[in-house]
């Protein structure tokens, strides 16, 4: 049903001119399908930014996906020249970082993980656990090594999905146009990941719900400006086979999806790329270890939602965070220095 409104949103942004989705009181808005997921912009101000901002979108979905069998990524996965275009080339070394930072809790080689367990293809299924043994001797982010435009392979059998942040950095990227255009209020949704430009037109905080991972509304709301807010989850992408749900999110030391006691990790920050790169890691490390990353870098604020159905909030956001729907009343922890 998902797949069928995004193939119809896909249709209509092709039948309308992106420009021309709609507009009202000096404001542009359009839809399109990119990325495996449906992407609203609302932009007020430049009435000529849209086919630049759907440009950005396609170009690097066309660079970048591990799913497009021309892609600089495809490419190298299938043993293609070491040397990528120098801005793969820089997204893949900054990545590499956070796969150091966070101990390899974020692993930009997984992906003969994930196209085993059939992510890459929808084709889902359940690897044996032998078959998972061997692809785990293919997944270590330190087989990888950027050095200008040459990304090295460790192992002949490395291969990159940068999946978990690659919406972070396209959001960087269309920030960075409509600034450049003189835009000073914007909202994208990029699928899971919003990026909130300045703030409303009338001064007031841009107002951003968090999902209810259990379906059917939201858990919260956060009054943000300037900002990325981007959620991971298991409930985003997942399957169910033998009554047992097998989602997306998975730990590069086991092979399968993580279990870490958590629904959701929605992190909030000027950086989207790291937002992007931290809702991952911060999802596989869990609660504790992620209230580690939080107190020594000081560089994101975070909402977590655990399995027990309470609310971690990290102390930058006590003022901004309104719990809604069925998470109210529901216990919230604030998380201090
Ligand atoms: P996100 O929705 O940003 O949390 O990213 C999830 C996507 O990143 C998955 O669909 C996979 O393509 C990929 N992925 C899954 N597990 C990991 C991991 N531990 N480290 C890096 N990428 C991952
Ligand atoms: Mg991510």
């Amino acid at each position: 049903m998902r797949r069928c409104i995004a193939i119809c949103l896909a249709l209509l942004s092709f039948l309308l001119p992106i420009t021309g989705c709609g507009s009202k009181k000096n404001s542009q808005s359009a839809t399109i399908f990119a990325m495996d997921t449906v992407m609203d912009f609302t932009v007020y101000g430049d009435a000529g930014i849209m086919p630049q901002l759907e440009a950005t979108v396609r170009e690097m979905e066309a660079r970048l996906s591990v799913t497009n069998a021309e892609s600089e990524i495809a490419v190298w996965n299938g043993g293609g020249s070491e040397n990528l275009s120098p801005d793969t080339a820089d997204l893949i070394d900054r990545a590499l970082g956070y796969c150091r930072r966070t101990d390899g809790a974020l692993d930009i080689t997984v992906c003969p993980l994930v196209r085993a367990w059939g992510f890459t293809t929808k084709n889902y299924r359940v690897p044996t656990a032998d078959e998972l043994a061997g692809l785990l001797e293919k997944v270590n982010y330190r087989n990888l090594t950027a050095d200008g435009t040459a990304v090295r392979r460790g192992s002949a059998e490395t291969e990159i999905d940068l999946g978990a942040i690659v919406k972070g950095e396209l959001g960087n990227r269309l920030v960075k146009i409509l600034r450049a255009s003189g835009v000073q209020s914007a909202l994208l949704n990029l699928g899971g990941n919003v990026v909130a430009l300045g703030s409303r037109p009338d001064g007031t905080p841009w107002r951003v719900a968090i999902t209810d991972p259990a379906g059917g509304g939201y858990a919260g709301i956060l009054q943000v400006t300037d900002v990325s807010v981007v959620t991971s989850g298991g409930y985003e992408r997942n399957f169910t086979q033998n009554g047992v749900t097998y989602h997306h999110i998975l730990d590069p030391k086991t092979g399968f999806p993580v279990e870490s006691g958590l629904l959701s990790v929605t992190v909030v920050g000027a950086d989207g790329l790291l937002c992007d790169a931290m809702s991952t890691a911060c999802f596989v490390m869990g609660l504790e270890k992620s209230i580690e990353q939080w107190k020594t870098y000081r560089d994101f604020e975070a909402v977590f939602l655990t399995g027990t159905g309470e609310i971690y909030l990290t102390a930058g956001l006590e003022k901004s965070f309104t719990a809604v729907d069925g998470y109210v009343g529901a216990k919230v922890t604030v998380i201090r220095a």
